[in-house]
């Protein structure tokens, strides 16, 4: 249940003290670890608090709901899409958002390269691997990661700039983040998105430049 007392603005700067801690512990500089505040779903009370604290960046997981939520308040936030993205919601993810973090298909790149041609605008773009190769989630299998990788520069044009994984709920994650460093390191990307509330400290250990945080940021979400 949503928590009304929440104070996001305190919970930020909690959140960037232990990213900076991690970052320090790993030898890494806490700038070289992004800070994205996933506000799906989320009442745009606490979101707000975390506007006004500074926070700039933001990840939604549905094109429609980020339309509604920042129409009004697009200006000077950049919003990534962190949710699967279907061809027909293409052309609106492209004008809204300035990075869209789930491609992980080739009928995906090839719309998104046509989008981003007919629309001359250039979103970044990050390649979701299914690190743990669930079957109900979405991502390209790490066997095909290269492959696709590939096949998005040299057949779409498409510049990629980095990878993401969400990986199993019931797994300890930091194999996974190991294994998208390791894929992002061989295709010579430099970003790699990955850790959440509950793993954004090992994620930073394992070489994470972006850390999508939702609830530990803005309390639980609403059911549904
Ligand atoms: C919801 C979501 C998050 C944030 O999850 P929390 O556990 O609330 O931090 C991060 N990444 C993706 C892809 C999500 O869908």
């Amino acid at each position: 249940m949503p928590d009304a007392s929440f104070d996001s603005a305190a919970a930020r700067a909690d959140v960037l003290a232990r990213i900076a801690r991690a970052a320090q512990a790993a030898g890494r500089a806490p700038s070289d670890v992004t800070l994205v505040a996933v506000s799906k779903q989320q009442p745009w009370e606490p979101v707000a608090q975390a506007l006004a604290a500074g926070q700039t960046i933001f990840g939604e997981n549905r094109v429609q709901e980020a339309q509604e939520r920042w129409a009004d308040h697009r200006a000077g936030v950049e919003l990534r899409l962190i949710g699967p993205l279907q061809t027909n919601k293409a052309r609106d993810a492209v004008a809204f958002f300035d990075v869209i973090e789930t491609l992980d298909r080739e009928r995906l790149a090839k719309v998104l390269a046509d989008e981003i041609q007919a629309q001359g605008k250039a979103v970044r773009l990050y390649v979701q691997v299914n690190t743990g190769e669930e079957p109900q989630k979405a991502g390209v299998q790490p066997a095909e990661a290269d492959g696709f990788i590939a096949l998005c520069r040299a057949t779409y044009g498409l510049e990629i700039e980095g990878l993401m994984c969400i990986p199993p709920a019931d797994e300890p994650p930091g194999p996974h983040f190991a294994l998208l460093a390791k894929i992002a390191a061989r295709n010579g990307l430099a970003r790699r998105s990955m850790g959440m509330s509950g793993d954004f400290e090992t994620a930073v250990r394992f070489g994470a430049t972006s850390v999508r945080v939702g609830s530990a940021l803005f309390g639980a979400r609403a059911a549904g």
